[in-house]
């Protein structure tokens, strides 16, 4: 395993227990990569040249989106996503222009372009904010998960570039069964690297791996597998000052003291490095996420029901007819909803409450997790997206254990408000 040699300090990035909302946008650029990760949301996309989101988009089109952040939405801070978002040609210019807009952009990558250092001071000029790498395993590991021989040892020296030229970044981990053996060794990494923030997302079936078949119990680790790993690398990251976030993970897998790392769908709207509901919605619709079409108008955020990149009425060819149904279907919950919070009727929600709603719907509606039998004597119900209903037969339900805390926890922020987070420059606008 190739590793940077030199252990770099970390800097002085202030930390703060301050929970605001977020309002990062995101942007897909076009479903073409140079990697092949099993897991990938968009692995059908990349690999049909005929889908309508397999293909960049023009910067033209790039900048519309971008600019419809800024003056719509009140974004400040943006993700660029490709596919590989490196690999495009015009990204430097797209980077130039979301700093000149008033939107710091982060470049979500693999990494493999930035082994070339010419690239890396190339976006340092541009203006890039700062880098979120994607660390899917070391060594073999990782070239066997992306499909590419030398690809670990191309992203290790994509890491040096960056320590070298003096970008800040941050690390991805998707928790696949093959990466769990290594996550101890990828927390050192970090720790060595002097990566800002290190993010485990669990393997999820989103987008193109809905479909059956994908995830199986040999590349899919159940809850309890994911726990017993997490608990011992979480500590290691908290002893050496790395925040650490776990994405979509049921809170009672993870042990009390780690729970204010954890982000379901209510708390993601608190993490100023994760997605704006309200601009993902939009920008999430497929005429935002391909070449050959023109923008759809911004849509507020409200009343309306998100219905989801892959469900939207935009679906494309040869995929089911199933907007009909989830209307039908959000509608109820909406109802349901409404019955049980009289103030969204008189028009009286929050951007909190509205944000949380939303957290729910995706949840639940449009992501398929649910709650199972033990989440019924927990405290934290209400709080917690509970298990992937996808997880079956590999769920194992009695990995869930009730909490309780002596009252109902109602607040997506109680455990999240006793985090230490990383404040980058562009945040600090967001914070008191
Ligand atoms: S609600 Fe269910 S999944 Fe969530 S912490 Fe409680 S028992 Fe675990």
């Amino acid at each position: 395993m190739a590793l940077p040699p030199e252990p770099i300090n970390r800097g002085a990035l202030n930390k703060t227990k301050e929970r605001t909302m977020t309002r990062r946008g995101i942007i897909w650029l076009g479903q073409v990569c140079n990697l092949k990760c099993h897991f990938c949301y968009f692995t059908d996309r990349l690999s049909d040249t005929t889908h309508p989101e397999h293909g960049f988009m023009s910067l033209e089109k790039a900048k519309a989106i971008c600019k419809t952040l800024v003056d719509f939405y009140g974004n400040n801070t943006i993700d660029i996503q490709g596919g590989e978002p490196t690999i495009w040609k015009p990204v430097y210019e797209l980077v130039s222009y979301c700093k000149e807009i008033g939107l710091i952009p982060t470049v979500i990558t693999n990494g493999q372009a930035l082994a070339d250092v010419g690239r890396v001071i190339r976006f340092k000029k541009a203006g890039i904010g700062d880098f979120l790498v994607s660390v899917q395993g070391l060594g073999p590991v990782y070239d066997h998960i992306v499909g590419r021989p030398g690809a670990h040892v191309r992203q290790m020296k994509a890491l040096r570039n960056l320590q070298e030229v003096g970008v800040p970044f941050r690390i991805n981990c998707v928790l696949t069964k093959d990466v769990l053996p290594q996550l101890h060794q990828i927390a050192e990494l970090a720790i060595t690297v002097g990566a800002n923030v290190v993010n485990f997302i669990t393997f999820n079936p989103f987008d193109d791996q809905r479909k059956k078949g994908k995830r199986t119990s040999e590349n899919v680790a159940t809850y309890k597998e994911l726990g017993l790993h997490l608990n011992g690398v979480l500590d290691v990251l908290a002893d050496n000052g790395v925040e650490a976030n776990v994405r979509n993970l049921p809170l009672c897998v993870v042990n009390e003291r780690h729970r204010p790392t954890v982000y379901n769908h209510q708390q993601i709207p608190f993490d100023l490095h994760e997605n704006d509901f309200a601009s993902w919605s939009w920008t999430g619709m497929q005429p935002q996420r391909m070449a050959g079409c023109n923008l759809t108008p911004p849509v507020k955020f409200g009343p309306k029901v998100w219905l989801g990149p892959s469900r939207t009425p935009f679906r494309w060819l040869g995929e089911r007819p199933i907007v009909g149904p989830l209307l039908l279907g959000a509608k109820r919950k909406i109802d349901q909803f409404t019955g049980q919070h009289g103030s969204i009727l008189r028009g009286k929600l929050t951007t909190e409450e509205m944000y949380r709603r939303e957290a729910r719907l995706r949840a639940h509606d449009q992501v398929g997790f649910r709650h199972v039998s033990a989440c019924n004597a927990c405290d934290l119900k209400l709080i917690c997206d509970g298990f992937h209903a996808d997880y079956d037969p590999f769920i194992n339900e009695d990995a869930a254990q009730p909490v309780s805390v002596g009252f109902t926890v109602d607040d997506p922020k109680f455990y999240i408000s006793q985090q230490l987070k990383v404040v980058y420059p562009a945040d600090s606008c967001n914070i008191s």
